[in-house]
């Protein structure tokens, strides 16, 4: 089986477009780790997209926030604004839809996928020291997990914690050969809003049958999304921020 792993697309459906072309034929469904809306100017055709071809899926915190489960008084003024905004935006269907989207962690037959971390969906797993000891909550020898939007991971190799690439980010375009026997938790980066200085969409696909993961890094039309964003009224550091990939 090939899965497509996907997190924070954030209403980018530029972006996404441009992730399932050059995906296109190398996988056989799709996982999504949660945001799907927040931030980004289409916040319906990602719901109604996710809805028809997302095969597993959960919630992410713009998603609680947008479904209104979530106190606004923990985001800034800015993703605030957009979460309301987005809100304006969603039928009511498409808002009952977003509320029942599970918490994770979503536990699956060979893989657990999860929001933040295994322990906490709102919580960042940034360095090796934000997972060192997580091994021990891990219950599949593979976790997928969003919301830094920095693509990459980490495998565990008798109980450290190694980063997946040594050649650093952005770790476009690598493939790593999964070890029976290892432990990985992967960041399959984030379509709509990457935050690790490479603006491109970012999206992983894992092979269970070959054992491989392959993280991927695709243009996409930047400028489109950016003005979508403009004339929305949304906030424009949110336009401007999609350059800077960050
Ligand atoms: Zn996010």
């Amino acid at each position: 089986m090939r899965r497509l792993i996907l997190s924070d697309i954030h209403a980018n459906i530029d972006a996404l477009e441009a992730v399932l072309a050059h995906a296109q034929s190398r996988y056989d469904e799709i996982y999504c780790l949660g945001d799907v809306v927040g931030y980004g100017a289409c916040p319906h055709e990602v719901v109604d997209w996710s809805r028809r071809f997302v095969k597993k899926i959960l919630r992410g915190n713009h998603d609680r926030a947008v479904a209104g489960i979530e106190n606004l008084d923990w985001f800034n003024p800015v993703a605030r604004a957009a979460v309301l905004w987005t809100r304006e935006q969603l039928s009511k269907d498409e808002l009952r839809w977003l509320a029942a989207l599970p918490e994770g962690p979503l536990l699956l037959d060979d893989c657990e996928l999860v929001h933040g971390s295994p322990l906490d969906e709102d919580e960042y797993l940034v360095c090796s020291s934000d997972v060192a000891g997580l091994d021990y909550a891990l219950r599949r020898p593979m976790c997928f997990f969003g919301h830094t939007h920095l693509q990459g991971g980490w495998e565990w190799r008798r109980r450290q914690p190694v980063p997946l690439s040594m050649a650093g980010l952005p770790y476009s375009e690598t493939v790593v050969d999964l070890a029976p026997g290892s432990l990985y938790l992967i960041n399959p980066g984030s379509v709509g809003q990457p935050r690790d200085r490479d603006p491109r969409a970012a999206y992983c696909i894992w092979d269970t049958e070959q054992r491989t993961l392959a993280f991927h890094r695709v243009e996409y039309p930047l400028e489109r999304a950016q003005l979508r964003i403009r004339n929305a009224g949304l906030d424009s550091w949110l336009a401007d921020r999609l350059v800077l990939g960050r």
